[in-house]
């Protein structure tokens, strides 16, 4: 039985949009996440080791969200909804509770866009709202005639090795099948693509690699790929940062210092990191004629 809260508010308006998923918004309906990845930035000391454990559902999220998006589109402050960023929208739990699609109901009657992002096959089971919110969507003013869709869904995969993600995504559905459903929404018509993101330092990051996951996310039809790096948090018993120190000394050890190097001050990998995957992948996905942005 997950734990259900009530909330005064769920709909989050960012300073300005995100330059990369294009969401002027955010909404997540669960708090904590039971797919409960282990390089996962949310978890920390407030969802602890299990996030199954600590899953919570909104249960008002559609009432609150229902008076929220009235006052905004009253306002014609139309703009992208990231849902989710904080958690996943389509968890096992969502079947039954079906939070998420009650909130899609919302959104589609106040005619917002909405920027999908899931690693779940059960994203299908919305296509028929996803459909009527990419036709009635109100872009914000500067994007229209840039995107002219009312509906991304992008699914989210940092490696295509099925063992690793086994082992840091365990509860996730594996990535060939977040990659044939994403190739189901590209056969409906939906724009769609892939965010690499993150990817693995040493692990899947190599050109090798990377050149692999882009002609895949190509083969099966994406409109679009992000690369992002890995970022790692905390020093505590349940944060991000020590539990992906652990499955690196129990499956590769041999990386640690490398590791250690790379996240020697801060939580993302050094700057020239950084930089270099921005530019092999910008390469990889010019090599293979894919757009490495939404618009
Ligand atoms: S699916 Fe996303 S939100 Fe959920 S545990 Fe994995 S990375 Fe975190």
């Amino acid at each position: 039985m997950v734990n259900e809260i009530q909330v005064k508010s769920v709909l989050n308006k960012h300073k300005r949009r995100d330059d990369w998923f294009l969401d002027d918004y955010s909404v997540n309906p669960y708090e904590s996440c039971s797919f409960n990845c282990i390089y996962c930035y949310i978890r920390g000391s407030k969802y602890g080791e299990n996030m199954a454990k600590t899953l919570s559902a909104k249960i008002n999220a559609p009432e609150i969200l229902r008076k929220q998006l009235k006052r905004r589109s009253k306002k014609e402050e139309h703009g992208i909804i990231a849902l989710s960023t904080s958690t996943e929208p389509y968890m096992e739990i969502e079947e039954t509770l079906k939070l998420t699609r009650r909130l899609l109901e919302v959104i589609l009657r106040y005619k917002f866009p909405v920027h999908i992002l899931t690693k779940s096959t059960l994203v299908l089971r919305d296509l028929d709202l996803l459909n009527e919110i990419d036709k009635n969507a109100i872009l914000p003013k500067d994007l229209r005639g840039k995107l002219n869709r009312g509906v991304i869904i992008s699914f989210s995969i940092s490696t295509l090795d099925e063992k690793l993600a086994k082992i840091l995504e365990r509860r996730a559905p594996k990535p060939i099948e977040r990659l044939e459903t994403m190739q189901k929404c590209k056969e409906e018509g939906f724009l769609t693509g892939i965010c690499f993101i993150p990817v693995l330092p040493y692990l899947s990051d190599s050109e090798e690699q990377l050149d692999e996951m882009i002609k895949t996310a190509r083969d099966y039809g994406a409109d679009f790929v992000l690369v992002g790096a890995l970022t790692l948090f905390g020093n505590k018993p349940a944060d991000c940062k020590t539990l992906y120190y652990k499955f690196l000394e129990k499956c590769y050890p041999e990386i640690v210092p490398k590791y250690k190097s790379l996240f020697r001050i801060f939580f993302q990998p050094s700057k020239e990191y950084q930089k270099e995957l921005e530019e092999k992948s910008k390469r990889l996905c010019e090599k293979y004629g894919i757009k490495n942005s939404i618009v």
